[in-house]
């Protein structure tokens, strides 16, 4: 295993220097090839999704292959532009010499995916790094089998060895690729592996960009618009069955209003999955038997203290876990201290919007920040003075269906960004290129150095 890994990274290089994705055309057709791909195993992701977590089929198609599509588009619409040289602008005392800002590739990028969005988070960072003509070794969750083995032929198909290569497997591969020296690496998971990833990188100083996870708020003000509030909360807590970086994670709600806010959530996830949502086919299941049983534990905890509004069962056979409510719960408690990746929804009451920032302040630096109010000024001046990755006014989770938006945490939720033009920045070196003029030459830099030089420079320069 060893040694094929190794002969892989070492082709990648020599593909990206032997420069084949050097011009914009040829980048054009390896995301055409990358689309065609995507449209051929259509039936077979599907499927794949469906195997692996049962993922609803309306899920699996907009927020993995759609997604996947659309980014491919916005990339091939804009690529042009975005390759293009840019020019800036060279002070006086330069002159008469011109400046700009080329991007160029790292050259071969390691790519390791998590298994929630398994395909989605998977290729969207190859498309950026395509685009930025990069050559790519992608490693895909083990977690999620059936989707890595689609993705694996999937890429085969479509690109020649040396441009995109897949790795299959799990931790222990994952470490053989970290040990090799890679030119960029792109990293979606958990923090704890992130920091790993993180350290492996800088023993060669490898430029990293770390997608990590944490736990993302969502404020709920005392004017929000309950029901319109409660659906797209609920939605977002459950589409994935909570297994998303951006869900809203816990829920803090202006005193004023919980009651009300608890029962529209319980009512709008009973008209959206049914009386037995266990049951229904709109929702996914836990991807793991570990995962279950931690949220497992969350549930009995519930229990044992009285917190269950509604909800609360939840079914191992199928590890499904049905959509709960906690009510009154405190910032000490287990489930307030780690990311929750799950439907399960605590709701902690605030009388001033002071006790909502503090709770936030105990897990600084979320990936995603959600503030629901009929006040747009009030909810810009809470987004200014809670610093999140990004953050939605009035919505959840949508904002990561904006390509024009950057996206990717700070602090503990992440380092660098991507998606559209972020990810095609964080894909290439910025190379800056000054460019003299052999017509002039002025004296003045050269030594001997002379006072009159000397108060010239002050005066140009102060
Ligand atoms: P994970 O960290 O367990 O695994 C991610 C990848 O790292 C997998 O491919 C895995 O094989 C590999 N890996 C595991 N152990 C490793 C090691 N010791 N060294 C090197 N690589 C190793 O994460 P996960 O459980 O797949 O994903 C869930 C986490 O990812 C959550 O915390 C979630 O918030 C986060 N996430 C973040 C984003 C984002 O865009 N910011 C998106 C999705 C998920």
């Amino acid at each position: 295993m060893a040694h094929s890994l190794n002969a892989s990274a070492e082709r990648l290089r020599a593909r990206q220097h032997s420069g084949i994705l050097c011009e914009q055309g040829a980048r054009t057709k390896a995301l055409t090839r990358l689309d065609e791909a995507v449209q051929r195993a259509e039936t077979e992701l599907l499927d794949a999704l469906r195997r692996d977590f049962r993922k609803p089929r309306f899920e699996s198609y907009s927020t993995e292959i759609a997604f996947i599509r659309n980014e491919i588009r916005q990339t091939q619409r804009n690529l042009k532009r975005w390759m293009r040289p840019r020019r800036v602008a060279t002070p006086l005392f330069l002159q008469p010499a011109s400046s700009r800002v080329e991007y160029e590739p790292w050259g071969a990028v390691l790519i390791i995916a998590p298994w929630n969005y398994p395909f989605q988070l998977a290729l969207a960072p190859v498309i950026s790094a395509l685009a930025a003509g990069n050559t790519v070794l992608l490693k895909p969750s083990e977690l999620a089998p059936h989707t890595a083995t689609v993705i694996e032929s999937m890429v085969a198909a479509a690109f020649p060895d040396g441009e995109v290569e897949t790795a299959v497997g799990g931790t222990e591969v994952a470490q053989e690729l970290l040990r090799q020296q890679w030119d960029h690496i792109f990293f979606t998971g958990s923090t704890r592996v992130g920091k790993l990833v993180y350290k492996a990188a800088a023993e060669h100083l490898t430029p990293v960009v770390l997608e990590l996870g944490g736990k993302s708020p969502c404020v709920v003000a005392a004017d929000a618009e309950l029901k319109t509030t409660a659906r797209r909360v609920v939605w977002g807590k459950c589409v994935n069955a909570g297994q998303t970086c951006i869900a809203p994670d816990y829920l803090l709600v202006d005193n004023q209003i919980k009651d009300a806010l608890c029962a529209a959530l319980a009512a709008e996830i009973t008209r959206a999955y049914g009386p037995a949502p266990l049951e229904s086919d709109d929702f996914a299941s836990i991807i793991s038997d570990d995962h279950f049983r931690r949220l497992e534990g969350f549930l009995r905890e519930g229990t044992r203290e009285g917190h269950i509004f509604s909800g609360g069962r939840c079914d191992p056979a199928t590890r499904r876990v049905e959509p709960t409510i906690l009510r009154d719960i405190s910032p000490q408690s287990p489930i307030m201290q780690e990311e929750i990746f799950g439907p399960i929804l605590p709701v902690l009451g605030f009388d001033h919007i002071g006790e909502a920032e503090a709770i936030i302040a105990r897990n600084p630096n979320p990936l995603a920040l959600y503030y629901f109010s009929r006040d747009r000024k009030a909810a810009s001046r809470f987004l200014k003075r809670v610093p999140s990755g990004g953050a939605a006014i009035n919505d959840t989770v949508m904002q990561v269906g904006n390509a024009a938006l950057p996206f990717g945490g700070r602090g503990s939720s992440g380092v660098g960004l991507y998606h559209g033009r972020w990810g095609f920045e964080t894909f290439s070196h910025k190379k800056g290129v000054f460019s003299q003029s052999l017509l002039l030459d002025p004296p003045l830099r050269y030594a001997p150095y002379s006072a009159r030089q000397l108060s010239i420079i002050r005066k140009v320069l102060g």
